[in-house]
């Protein structure tokens, strides 16, 4: 974390060396924006006290920026041509931006390339504000110029931090970038040196959201809100003109001025003719620069960047929606693995023991009138299948019962695989007589059936409990009950010599103790 924290900065400034300080002709020219009576003449007088800045915004009288017909040759002229907010602004960012260049740079911090960056800034704020027709260019412009000076501070208050953010990143810092070593961005730090400053209000908003737009406070005013939301666009055009990554940014700048019914088009007309302003703003400012560069070609590769980039987000989201579906199968598949048994293709004994368990609930609660039914199916001398044929052949006459029987049973009807060569089916709504007629078309069924095994026919029969409960208090135990009811009218059927069903016609109801 920084050496100190934001709240501390204006201490920091004072005992920093090497740090901007307001030079005294933007501090007059503050002092006199703030008094209600100034007029024109009084900038005049402060301007013409320093020649160097006079003859800049002489230049700037003169410059493409307000295209006179007549040259201005004074300040009087100047100020007139102007106006008083202009010269106001003006002055005020040609001073700062005076005072800031005589800093050094240390360590690995790109002095031409800061500079390069903050005039983009100011020529696309200006150029924004003309595009959509709000008239703070020169507020701006003044925005643009400044719109960096956190980074300045951080390389000169706090270098070894700021050393750390450069080294981690392989782009111009972000406000993210700084964040996260810092503490705190380059934009919040710029909002309050410049608050220090005493510079307006609404300047130092703009700085502090430039980045972040929806973060301005609720009670923002408009004028500071179309002012953010134009220096949001120049900060795209920034990254567009200066980094190697310019497709995310480019795509957010047509975004935002198509919504404002400027098409494409336009935007990249204007990006490229932004070239020939900040050259001509460098000269005004006696900044140097990084060498020019070939706006079309950097636009041009903006351009195809972005395609690259949604063609790449399309891409990422069918990946993504074939994932997501091939899981979606698999987890289907593993629920079906779950509840099915693998040899006879039927429900398996977990999902009999779920599903009786919600039925015989549904009794205790008297939420169900009809009565449950429950059969329980033993595969007759089974063991003379496997003891014979062999152990395959068993289990071929296992899936076949199982298949058979889910042949012939309803939608609502659940028959499973209880163990080993013993069957059951759940029937949610019955009677002891529809019960026993079911079990015995079961039983018929099964006992029709050949089954060819290895040159062999054999001929399987079952024998069938079944019993059928209305309500019941307790559920694990009325479940016990049931079964060994239904157990025992099988054993008896295989007393009786096999190949019947034997249903209790007598219905359970388990509330009432024994
Ligand atoms: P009963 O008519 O009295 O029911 O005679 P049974 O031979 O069917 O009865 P018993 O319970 O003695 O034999 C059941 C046999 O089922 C014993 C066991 O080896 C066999 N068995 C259980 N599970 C499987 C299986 O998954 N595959 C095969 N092939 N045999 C199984
Ligand atoms: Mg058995
Ligand atoms: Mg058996």
């Amino acid at each position: 974390m920084a050496a100190f924290t934001l709240d501390e900065l204006p201490i920091a400034i004072a005992s920093a060396d090497n740090l901007p300080s307001i030079p005294g002709v933007a501090m007059e020219i503050l002092r006199i924006s703030r008094d209600p009576d100034a007029e024109l003449e009084d900038y005049a007088d402060a301007i013409s006290r320093d020649p160097a800045l006079s003859a800049k915004l002489l230049k700037l009288s003169n410059s493409s920026m307000f295209s006179m017909t007549q040259d201005v040759t004074n300040m009087r002229q100047a100020t007139m041509v102007l106006g008083m907010k202009t010269i106001q602004l003006m002055s005020l960012s040609f001073s700062l931006a005076k005072a800031t260049s005589h800093s050094e740079a240390k360590g690995d911090f790109d002095f031409g390339e800061y500079w390069q960056r903050s005039l983009v800034a100011s020529v696309a704020g200006r150029g924004f504000c003309k595009l959509l027709n709000i008239n703070f260019g020169d507020e701006a412009f003044m925005c643009g110029l400044l719109s960096n000076i956190g980074q300045l501070v951080m390389n000169q208050c706090i270098p070894d931090d700021f050393a750390e953010v450069l080294a981690k990143c392989d782009h111009w810092p972000t406000n993210e970038d700084e964040e996260k070593i810092i503490g705190y961005s380059h934009s919040a730090l710029g909002g309050v040196l410049l608050r220090n400053w005493e510079l307006p209000e609404m300047i130092c908003e703009v700085i502090t959201h430039m980045h972040a737009p929806e973060e301005l406070p609720e009670d923002s005013d408009e004028s500071t809100r179309d002012l953010t939301m134009i220096m949001n666009l120049a900060a795209h055009a920034v990254v567009i003109l200066g980094d190697e990554a310019k497709g995310d940014a480019y795509a957010k700048l047509i975004e935002i001025t198509n919504e404002k019914g400027i098409p494409e088009e336009e935007i990249s007309k204007f990006l490229i003719s932004m070239a020939s302003g900040i050259k001509e703003t460098a000269d005004l400012l006696d900044l140097k620069v990084a060498k020019p560069q070939d706006h079309s070609e950097v636009v041009e590769a903006a351009r195809e960047q972005m395609i690259q980039i949604s063609l790449g987000n399309a891409a990422c989201l069918q990946q993504a929606e074939r994932r997501a579906e091939n899981l979606a199968s698999e987890n289907r598949d593993l629920a079906i693995k779950a509840t099915t048994d693998k040899l006879t293709g039927i429900a398996n004994r977990a999902s009999f023991d779920s599903v009786i368990e919600s039925e015989v609930t549904k009794r205790t609660l008297g939420e169900e009138p009809n009565a449950l039914g429950l059969l329980i199916i033993d595969i007759d001398k089974f063991k003379n299948f496997n003891d014979t044929y062999g152990h395959q052949a068993g289990d071929k006459v296992l899936t076949t019962v199982g298949q058979l029987m889910k042949g012939m049973t309803r939608e609502s009807d659940m028959p499973a695989r209880y163990g080993g060569e013993e069957f059951a089916v759940i029937v949610p709504r019955t009677t002891p007589f529809a019960l026993g007629c079911y079990a015995e078309r079961i039983r018929a069924k099964i006992e029709e059936t050949v089954l060819p095994v290895d040159g062999h026919t054999l001929n399987i029969t079952i024998s069938i409990g079944g019993v059928c409960l209305s309500k019941a208090t307790d559920i694990e135990a009325s479940i016990k009950k049931m079964i060994s009811a239904a157990d025992a009218l099988l054993y008896s059927c295989k007393e009786n010599g096999r190949n019947r069903c034997e249903i209790q016609s007598e219905i359970l109801d388990l509330t009432q103790p024994e």
